[in-house]
């Protein structure tokens, strides 16, 4: 129990890997902001249910991460209901594929809004509060487009880009202080985000979901086995942990040996 007494911030998490990283923090006895869209009824279940199974305190901070003016607000009521901020992960992410030929305007504004902005707008509303204490922890969820890049994705794959280098700026203004900031950047992930992209593999390749699985991930991945949420939230709970104190700016790469090549 690690991080008892610390309250995490996790964007994205009513979903995917962000519900992953809030379950393993609390696992090692953070209270927990939640963040993301979904059904409230649902998301009220996870709340509770994280409260009930780790014994930690949980809210629900809602907003939609594409406006900096929602992203102040949800800081500012994670910090109401559970007193500060000390760990932000920034989760929340969209994907986009198309060619850059016909990539319409609004979705390019959109995945930059969601996956690069926000996070400098929640890096900036949490700082004074890590800066004040002299602790804090942000973990950055790129993705291996934060290093290398694929055909059809320039929105996102600027973004994570971006991500990366946000992510080194940070660590060195915060260098000399107990705050650290570092990427994670994750291989095919099997989450719904993912799943849009299996399902429009298979349609192309006229062939069932398995399949197309297989020949979307062997495409890329050496190992071709998908990367668990779990294991993310994991390598997240450790970037948290005294042991990462030394850990500033990196971006890790957890991807099956695709960036390897
Ligand atoms: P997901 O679609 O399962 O979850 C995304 C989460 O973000 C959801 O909780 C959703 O409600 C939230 N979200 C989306 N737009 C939002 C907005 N405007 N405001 C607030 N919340 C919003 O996706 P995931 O696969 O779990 O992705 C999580 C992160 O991991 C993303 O940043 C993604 O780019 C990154 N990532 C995913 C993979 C993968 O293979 N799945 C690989 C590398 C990186």
């Amino acid at each position: 129990m690690t991080l008892k007494g610390k309250v995490a911030l996790v964007t994205g998490s009513t979903s995917g890997i962000g519900t992953a990283i809030a379950s393993a923090l609390a696992a090692q006895g953070a209270d927990i902001a939640l963040n993301g869209f979904g059904d409230a009824a649902a998301i009220e279940a996870m709340r509770a249910g994280i409260e009930a199974r780790h014994g930690v305190r949980a809210a629900y901070c809602a907003a939609d991460m594409s406006r900096p003016a929602e992203i102040d607000a949800m800081v500012a009521r994670a910090i109401e209901a559970l007193g500060r901020v000390d760990i932000l992960v920034n989760n929340a992410g969209i994907q986009h594929v198309s060619p850059v030929d016909n990539f319409p305007s609004d979705k390019w504004e959109m995945v930059i809004a969601v996956n690069l902005s926000a996070c400098f707008y929640a890096t900036r509303a949490v700082l004074p509060g890590m800066r004040a204490r002299d602790w804090g922890r942000i973990v950055n969820i790129a993705s291996v487009h934060g290093l290398v890049a694929s055909v059809d994705k320039s929105a996102y794959v600027a973004a994570k880009h971006g991500l990366v280098g946000l992510t080194k700026t940070v660590a060195l203004e915060t260098a000399r202080t107990g705050i650290t900031c570092n990427a994670v950047c994750p291989g095919w992930v099997l989450t719904p985000l993912v799943e849009k992209q299996i399902a429009a593999r298979a349609e192309r390749d006229g062939v069932a979901r398995d399949e197309a699985q297989v020949r979307l991930l062997s495409e890329k991945m050496p190992s071709a086995d998908p990367v668990a949420p779990e294991a993310l939230g994991a390598l997240v709970a450790y970037l948290c942990s005294p042991a990462a104190d030394q850990v500033r700016g990196t971006a890790i790469p957890v991807d099956g040996g695709w960036t390897a090549q």
